[in-house]
């Protein structure tokens, strides 16, 4: 099995991770391969459906060129400092670059005991691991950046949670795995050469323009603001709530990670919550954009000694780039919010036009993503088509007035309306109780819906007929109520 690995981050000090390889596990069996994504990283596929391949994804065999390591960070978990987490039940085996010249992060998930491990077993079982696939590349397809999951493996093992579950290890790759929590890590220790090294690191793989300003911390500062804002309004664009926003599940470079108990709204409830873990509500899907922010001060906080020698001046500096968040996340909002009502111009009164949307389905309980859809009917008739689809309420005519008053003002045909509305507007999400039904029958041994459901997630923008199945909200006995952590 030959990789061309590349890695930059074993390059750097031993204090910022522990070196050490995978556990072997007892059988290695090959569940999934992501195919489409080991091509776009110049993989070979079948050196990696190989058994040797496999021995590598189960993590019973190092590549040649790996520097398998466990990620030193710490994180405020649900609000709380944890002075050290780290990677308790991951391995970055290495660094890759894509045929486009791209760095990519290759790390085994559930691969065994690190130096971080606490009380866990290091170990991850068949549902949530096959969960985070079907999540993170239904999210990839959506264009919302995020990890992904080139493949699944079982153990042969059993891990033991409230029962004996099967094991089970995920190849996750991602543009890197530094969080806003290895910032707080070195922060927290006062080891200020450690941080200026992280800063580098992440201003060289990830934003090499902060290395030409004036002030390239502050810089830095800024560009993981203006990522973090985009990416938590494409989140609600979709109705997806993450669910487990500690820091040290917030990526530097500004993809979705880390995918616990996360889920998609069925029904618009901006106060909806689906964590069994989170009791106060603390990450709510209408809370995100707020979080996002909290959680970008810490990171701000973590930077200060590097922002400016003046800790008065590091300061205000900081705080200016924090207070641009909550602007640059409704503007990127609001542009996400006017492509799924089809209007490509910029009008008065647009954010309001949205949001009495939004207020309306959360009155009536609408679904959110089949009501976004239900606008992209067109043609005669298309007005009774949609209040239909909006499930015959009356609440939405008054609505629907203002709504086609607003599109008729624009220079733009409707059909550049509708095909605006159709590639922001969703047919098919990962439904919770889809992706529960696929996730029990493969843990029994039938992995046929599996492959349907992230067939189908593969191309969201479709509306096919045999998709009918998985655009269908649940009924009230499908609906589920609580998402876990799964470790
Ligand atoms: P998470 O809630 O998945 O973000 O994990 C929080 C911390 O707990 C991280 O440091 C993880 O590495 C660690 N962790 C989670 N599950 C396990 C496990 N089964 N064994 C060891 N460490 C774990
Ligand atoms: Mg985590």
């Amino acid at each position: 099995m030959r990789i061309a690995f590349d890695n930059s981050y074993a390059r750097l000090p031993d204090r910022f991770y522990a070196r050490l390889a995978p556990e072997p596990v007892e059988r290695p069996g090959l569940v999934k391969l992501n195919a489409s994504l080991a091509l776009e990283l110049g993989l070979d596929l079948e050196a990696l459906r190989s058994p040797a391949g496999v021995a590598v994804l189960a993590g019973n065999q190092v590549p040649e060129g790996a520097d398998p390591l466990a990620m030193a960070y710490a994180g405020h978990q649900f609000g709380s400092f944890v002075p050290q987490l780290g990677d308790g039940r991951a391995i970055l085996l290495g660094e890759i670059l894509d045929p486009a010249g791209e760095r990519f992060d290759i790390q085994l998930k559930g691969s065994g005991r690190t130096p971080f491990s606490r009380m866990g077993d290091g170990r991850a079982w068949l549902g949530p691991v096959l969960r985070e696939y079907i999540l993170s590349e239904a999210m990839h397809a959506l264009g919302i950046p995020t990890t992904r999951a080139l493949a699944v493996v079982t153990t042969g093992e059993l891990v033991l949670r409230e029962e004996a579950l099967p094991g089970a290890v995920l190849t996750r790759v991602s543009r890197s795995h530094v969080r806003i929590g290895t910032f707080e890590y070195f922060a927290a220790r006062r080891d200020l050469d450690a941080l200026r090294r992280l800063a580098d690191y992440v201003i060289a793989r990830h934003y090499p323009e902060a290395k030409e300003a004036e002030r390239p911390y502050g810089a830095l500062l800024d560009a993981v603001v203006a990522r973090q804002a985009a990416l938590v309004a494409k989140w609600l664009c979709v109705g997806f709530i993450h669910g487990v926003m500690n820091t040290d599940n917030m990526s530097i470079a500004g993809e979705t990670i880390d995918y616990g108990p996360c889920a998609f709204m069925d029904a618009y409830d901006p106060g909806r919550v689906f964590s069994s873990i989170d009791r106060t509500g603390r990450y709510a899907f209408g809370n995100q954009p707020r979080v996002a922010q909290w959680n970008l001060a810490r990171l701000a906080q973590s930077l200060l000694p590097l922002v400016h020698e003046d800790q008065e001046k590091a300061v205000a500096e900081a705080q200016a780039v924090i207070d641009t968040f909550a602007g640059r996340f409704e503007r990127a909002y609001l542009a996400g919010l006017r492509g799924k009502l089809g209007l490509l111009e910029v009008h008065d009164g647009d954010a309001e036009l949205a949001h009495a949307f939004l207020q309306l389905m959360a009155e009536v309980g609408a679904d959110f993503t089949n009501s976004f859809r239900a606008l992209c009917e067109r043609g005669e008739g298309a007005d009774e088509r949609i209040w239909v689809r909006l499930g015959g309420e009356g609440a939405f005519d008054a609505w629907m007035a203002r709504w086609r008053a607003r599109l008729a003002r624009e220079a733009a045909r409707p059909d550049a309306q509708v095909a605006e509305m159709r590639r922001s507007n969703p047919a098919v999400i990962p439904r919770n109780h889809r992706v529960e039904s696929a996730l029990e029958a493969a843990v029994g041994g039938d992995l046929a819906p599996f492959e349907e459901l992230t067939r189908v997630l593969a191309e969201p923008w479709a509306e096919r007929s045999g998709s009918a199945l998985f655009r269908a909200p649940p009924e009230p006995h499908e609906v589920v109520q609580q998402t876990f952590c799964g470790t």
